[in-house]
């Protein structure tokens, strides 16, 4: 095997025991081939090889024996078990069952490519100091089926399952389980330690969201509990943050515990997609106007629903990469190049894009998932077949780079005339993203026209002299917020009350009086 393809295979592997196993912070991978042998360690932020031992040297043996002991001797924790985490498979490997497809009853493909459930008994322990923080309490949760995994060695390493309240293994619930007949899941999660809490984000909206402005918390998650877990000192983690400083990312495993919210797909028509999408427009300029937060990870996966009293909601979700307005956060570029990649706005993709990360940004990842989404899907819960081809058009965003994106992004803001190619079910989304087209645009053709204005070449001017010079009105500033006033809420209000020719609930009173206003103004629009 070569080295590199002995590393693809490893990682390959690594990524299915991170991705797919029980929780866990990191792994321990030996490959053996013929009389060669290695070590590596992969957790969120780095990957570690060790020398290549060779088994037929007395020292490649000896070292060899070394490593085996010393992994013998390590705790669960030590070896990547996530602290608290009790699965039932771990002290009896009986119960361990290879997942069955529930559709065809069949024993399926490796679980790397499909979810699945902690069958047997898994618990999670985690602190529970919501009365007297500090007092140490915890909280046990039983976990039943995975909802979403990341599927990366490095990064966030995002799990979300569905659990229940373990009160029957637990004193927590004495008086009365506050967790009853509640739909609950717990994301768990590996950020930066310096990144704030979600959980301090929504604290902050739900102060603000009374009155007028209580509409917006149907769009919130709600969360009812957070915690973070630091790594020990023994932890790999710390020792290797103690030994690279700054150069290593020092994580820390942050869950929380929240309703469960319904995914896009649950959706029936193309109206209740267009009024999930437009709830969360409304929701995402509440929260950057006024808690003034701004969201910064607007993707597919991120847009979600709420079923409340028969009503359906949409919710924005995932506020993990969130940050205040106008602090950015310090440090690498990464902090402020945020998002999915499919769905980030095409200046930040740009290698030299050095933010800040501003509200029309989020908008423009708001255009790309209804893009996509209603390319790629023939209905809300099904995906055109041809989109299984990692080659299809809008597919391929899923699986390319930076570079690719910014400039396929690029060209198609940049063509004149664009035909939205949403599938039948959703065709009356082109009228919509026909007109975000044209706003992003106009936008950024009047950005372009400003900065050729600011250009200036003596040659060029020597050489334009003998003409007449017409007289065009120079822009003294351009307004980078809105690209010169073509991303507005008003042009997003405009654009998205109504679909397909009917009306759409516009939630807040703020956004009623806005498009009564517009509409009295310009009745062409309407
Ligand atoms: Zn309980």
């Amino acid at each position: 095997m070569s080295p590199k393809g002995a590393r693809i295979q490893k990682m390959g592997y690594a990524r299915d025991i991170l991705c797919w196993g029980v929780l866990r912070t990191h792994v321990y991978i030996v490959l053996i081939d013929c009389h060669l042998a290695r070590i590596t360690y992969y957790d969120h932020s780095v990957i570690i090889e060790s020398g290549l031992l060779d088994l037929t040297k007395p020292s490649g043996k000896l070292n060899f024996a070394k490593m085996v002991k010393r992994l013998r001797s390590m705790s669960s924790e030590e070896l990547g078990l996530a602290r608290g985490m009790d699965a039932g498979l771990l002290t009896n490997p009986l119960t361990l069952q290879v997942p069955k497809d529930k559709k065809t009853k069949t024993t399926t493909e490796p679980p790397s490519s499909r979810l699945y459930e902690l069958d047997g008994d898994s618990f999670f322990t985690f602190p529970y100091d919501i009365d007297s923080p500090g007092a140490g309490q915890t909280r046990i949760v039983k976990l039943g089926r995975v909802l979403a995994r990341s599927n990366g060695v490095l990064g966030r390493g995002t799990t979300v399952v569905r659990v229940e309240c373990a009160c029957r293994r637990n004193l927590c619930c004495r008086e009365g389980c506050n967790w009853a007949k509640k739909k609950l899941v717990m994301k768990l999660l590996f950020p930066g330690t310096s990144r704030v809490s979600k959980h301090v984000f929504m604290e902050k909206c739900k102060k603000l969201a009374t009155g007028d402005h209580a509409w917006v918390l149907n769009h919130l998650p709600e969360i009812y509990c957070s915690f973070d877990i630091a790594f020990t000192d023994e932890s790999p983690q710390q020792r290797l943050s103690n030994a690279l400083g700054n150069t290593y990312q020092m994580r820390i495993v942050r869950g929380m515990i929240q309703e469960e919210l319904d995914p896009l797909s649950s959706l029936k028509t193309a109206r209740e997609c267009a009024q999930v999408f437009y709830d969360v427009v409304q929701c995402h300029h509440w929260v950057w106007k006024y808690p003034k937060i701004l969201h910064r990870d607007i993707s597919q996966g991120n847009i979600m629903v709420r079923v409340k009293d028969g009503v359906t909601y949409g919710v924005l979700n995932d506020w993990d990469l969130a940050s205040w307005v106008g602090k950015p956060e310090k440090g690498s570029t990464s902090h402020f190049r945020t998002g999915t990649k499919p769905y980030m706005a095409h200046e930040q993709q740009r290698p030299k894009w050095k933010g800040p990360h501003r509200y029309r940004h989020d908008l423009e990842s708001v255009f790309y998932v209804m893009t996509l989404f209603t390319f790629l899907y023939s209905k809300p819960s099904e995906k055109v077949l041809d989109a299984l081809d990692e080659d299809y058009q809008f597919e391929k965003w899923h699986q390319e780079d930076d570079k690719f994106l910014a400039k396929t992004k690029f060209n198609l803001i940049c063509v004149s005339i664009w035909d939205p190619p949403a599938t039948d079910f959703f065709i009356g989304f082109k009228q919509w993203l026909t007109r975000f087209h044209v706003c992003f645009y106009r936008g950024f053709q009047n950005q372009h026209n400003f900065r050729l204005d600011q250009f200036q070449d003596p040659m060029l001017e020597i050489w334009s002299k003998p003409q007449p010079q017409p007289q065009i009105q120079q822009m003294q500033s351009f307004n980078e917020e809105t690209l010169g006033g073509f991303i507005t809420v008003e042009y997003i209000v405009l654009i998205m009350h109504e679909f397909g020719g009917e009306e759409l609930d516009t939630r807040g009173a703020e956004w009623q009086g806005l498009l009564r206003g517009l509409l009295g103004l310009s009745p062409a629009a309407a």
